[in-house]
């Protein structure tokens, strides 16, 4: 339920937001569908009443000739009405697909412009010194044995990888332990379909197809692979009305991801910083609206949380508009320091996303009211509101295995094993070279 009017009352914030935002939205094309729209129902309107009219009209005594001619009336005014009644189906599913590109509304706090304009929240730790030269983990992968990029390309094509030996062991224990630290602040844990219908992807905010899509569709079906866990986490509970006392619900996902990343070319490509399948733990809460900012800091902390744990380099970012994408409200990404690479790599990103994605779910909840004496006797039940979702990376597989090797590298060559993950890795304290 897209809230059209409030989109033609609000017309200049809704057009200076899209420009902000760098997107592709055509408000002029939804507000034209939309008028259309309107009048067009009012068409179907006034026919359906001369309809009732007539047939009213039959109900009393007449002439067979006035009879007749009445009978003729009815047929054409029913011809008439499907005719309408189809077109307005098609206007409807048109104006839906040229709404659903509109971003969502933007926090007033967020940095309008390009990544660059980006600022910083917090700034954890500093870069390891090293006493030797520092390795990437392409080359660390290649000396312990740990990836097979080569065989990958062969079976499935550039930026897939096998992992191996301890690698292995590290994308198990990664999740193991990203999970069971989120599980701990009470989050419900799931694994979800990894594909999903297309539609609940574009009620997710994504484009599921089109050139600049990062969403691969299965060909003769109206089914994607899932780029993220958000999308089958977010349909969970599509077309439905939450009890208030669920609310905050908070799940930990662990899915597989599938990205095409179109226009990723040039961009950092080198062994597992961008590939076309990882694996990801990822939090998603639906809450009342007015509690989302403080659920945002909370996931953004939960996230500080884990990577100072594991001793990580790191900066908070609260993300410029044109970098929110399409489904986000306010966005804080995590950078941490990648020695090997020389640079910040992104880790992690958390986003409130309001009611943009629920409304176009339908996801509502209803508010309980205190009980008074007048509504025992009369119910009055409060009107349903749309929750608000929030999605936030707990631990990004590829990424982390990119920061640890990196920044755990030793002399002798070996990597050693932050200590929280150890218990998850079989005791394991360090990945020595063969
Ligand atoms: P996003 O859902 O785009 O915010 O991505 C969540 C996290 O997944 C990012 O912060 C990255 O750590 C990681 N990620 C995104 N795309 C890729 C990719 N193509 N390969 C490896 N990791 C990725």
């Amino acid at each position: 339920a897209i809230d059209f009017k409030w989109i033609r009352d609000n017309e200049e914030a809704v057009a200076a937001n899209i420009k902000n935002r760098n997107s592709n939205a055509n408000l002029e094309l939804v507000l034209e569908l939309y008028e259309k729209l309107l009048n067009l129902q009012k068409e179907v309107e006034r026919i359906r009443a001369e309809r009732n009219t007539v047939a009213n009209k039959m109900k009393g005594k007449m002439e067979p000739s006035e009879r007749q001619r009445l009978i003729e009336e009815g047929k054409s005014l029913k011809e008439g009405l499907a005719a309408l009644e189809e077109n307005l189906v098609k206007l409807t599913d048109e104006l839906q697909r040229e709404a659903q590109r509109i971003p969502n509304m933007t926090h007033p706090d967020v940095p309008i412009g390009g990544e660059d304009s980006s600022t910083i929240r917090k700034m954890v730790g500093s870069p390891r010194k090293f006493s030797f030269p520092v390795k990437d983990h392409v080359q660390l992968g290649k000396e312990l044995d740990l990836f097979d990029f080569d065989a990958a390309a062969e079976i499935s094509g550039s930026k897939f990888y096998y992992l191996k030996n301890e690698a292995v062991l590290l994308e198990i224990g990664l999740v193991n332990w990203s999970l069971s630290e989120v599980m701990k602040r009470g989050f419900i844990p799931l694994t979800t379909p990894e594909i999903v219908r297309s539609s609940v992807v574009e009620k997710c905010g994504f484009q599921p197809r089109g050139t600049t899509t990062q969403v691969y569709s299965i060909d003769d079906t109206d089914q994607c692979l899932i780029g993220t866990a958000e999308i089958p986490v977010g349909g969970l509970h599509m077309d439905s009305i939450l009890a208030d006392s669920l609310l905050p619900l908070k799940y930990v996902a662990f899915s597989h991801c599938f990205r095409t990343e179109a226009g990723a070319a040039g961009t950092a490509t080198r062994g597992l910083y961008r590939v076309h399948q990882f694996s990801k733990v990822e939090m998603f809460v639906f809450c009342r609206p007015e509690e989302s900012e403080y659920y945002h800091e909370e996931l953004i902390k939960i996230e500080e949380d884990l990577f100072s744990s594991l001793g990580l380099h790191f900066k908070t970012l609260d993300m410029a508009s044109e970098d929110l994408g399409a489904p986000a409200y306010r966005k804080f990404d995590v950078e941490a320091w990648m020695p090997g690479l020389e640079r910040f790599g992104e880790i992690s990103s958390a986003s409130n996303c309001r009611d943009y994605q629920s409304r176009r779910l339908g996801i509502r909840y209803r508010p309980s009211e205190p009980v008074t004496q007048a509504k025992k006797t009369k119910p009055n039940l409060a009107p349903t509101q749309f929750v608000h979702t929030l999605n936030a990376t707990a631990c990004a597989v590829p990424r982390m295995i990119v920061c640890l090797l990196e920044n755990y590298q030793q002399q002798d060559g070996s990597v050693v094993i932050p200590e929280p993950l150890r218990p998850f890795m079989g005791g394991l304290h360090f990945i020595a070279p063969k």
